[in-house]
């Protein structure tokens, strides 16, 4: 998907997403990073979010972390997810950290703490080189009698009965098909695709969906805020050349045609017969 962003002065950039099970856990860059406290805290404060502080969400995190960190006032112990804490691979990032603690800069252990700033070694969603994804989380409520899990579908739009959202609307196998909810319905389908749906079901700012034709169920000035605060990072390239190999010297035990670890492969479809992100899509 190409995006322009106001901040590059409206250059186009390609935004990657996960189109499968595990979303962008699948094929993202396995640093185990949780969002700012205070920016939850913000959401709370400033957007009415009210059970979205960082306090009502830490222990949630906690529950889905298996930190080698153990169990403790920021990370949970036990499973599902296993969190190996952050180390060094190279020497010259050690050479950096050690730059970095001279030039006066702090140096923090721990990035998912309290700490605001600070430059350290992050915990990583990747443990004896397999990655840690959220459908991790299917291996403990595989068997409930209340989870339907569903590929090949695409949702296309929200249902509703009068004002309330009663359940989605899908493509699937090449029909339409709904679903309905006698709780809530939960949309979490990413920062982009989630505001997306909001818009295609006639909620959102009512003069963008005028434009866009869509009749409105609700209008809904903040619809696409979420859209709006998904930013990509930018990242610093640099080259480094050390005596150390990067990979393993078996090169049978790398993917054919993204040339990266099977195990770790990206794409979102994966790229051979027994690429696992393959097998999950
Ligand atoms: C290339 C890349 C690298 C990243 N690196 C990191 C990193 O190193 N560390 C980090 O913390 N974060 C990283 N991220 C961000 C992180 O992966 C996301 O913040 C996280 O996955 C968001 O989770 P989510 O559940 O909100 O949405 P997603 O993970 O996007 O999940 C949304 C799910 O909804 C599904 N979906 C969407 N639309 C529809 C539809 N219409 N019908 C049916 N299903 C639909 C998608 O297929 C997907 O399974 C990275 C992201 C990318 C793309």
């Amino acid at each position: 998907m190409r995006c322009s962003e106001s901040g590059r002065n409206g250059r186009l950039w390609v935004l990657i997403a996960g189109r499968t099970i595990g979303g962008g856990s699948a094929i993202n860059g396995m640093m185990y990073l949780r969002g700012q406290p205070g920016d939850f805290d913000r959401w709370r404060d400033e957007a009415g979010c009210t059970g979205w502080s960082f306090a009502d969400v830490l222990p949630f995190f906690k529950r889905a972390e298996g930190s080698e960190r153990g169990g403790g006032p920021w990370h949970g112990g036990a499973e599902p997810i296993r969190i190996p804490r952050g180390r060094s691979h190279f020497p010259i990032a050690d050479a950096f950290l050690r730059t970095v603690a001279e030039a006066g800069l702090p140096l923090v252990d721990d990035l998912n703490a309290d700490a605001l700033e600070g430059f350290g070694f992050y915990d990583g969603a990747v443990l004896n080189g397999r990655r840690m994804t959220a459908g991790a989380h299917l291996r403990y409520a595989a068997d409930r009698r209340a989870l339907d899990l569903l590929t090949g579908a695409r949702v296309i739009g929200l249902t509703a009965l009068g004002d309330r959202i009663d359940g989605v609307r899908y493509l699937c196998g090449g029909r339409t098909l709904e679903a309905k909810a006698t709780g809530e319905v939960i949309l979490a389908a990413g920062c982009v695709h989630t505001a997306q749906l909001l818009l295609l079901s006639g909620i959102g700012p009512t003069p963008m969906l005028q434009a866009l034709g869509v009749p409105i169920l609700a209008s809904w000035p903040t619809g696409v805020a979420s859209a709006r605060t998904c930013r990509t990072k930018s990242p610093i390239p640099c080259a480094m050349r050390s005596k150390r190999r990067s990979r393993p010297s078996n090169t049978d035990a790398w993917c054919r045609r993204c040339r990266r670890g099977r195990r770790s492969c990206w794409g979102a479809r994966g790229c051979s017969q027994d690429c696992p992100v393959r097998l999950a899509a």
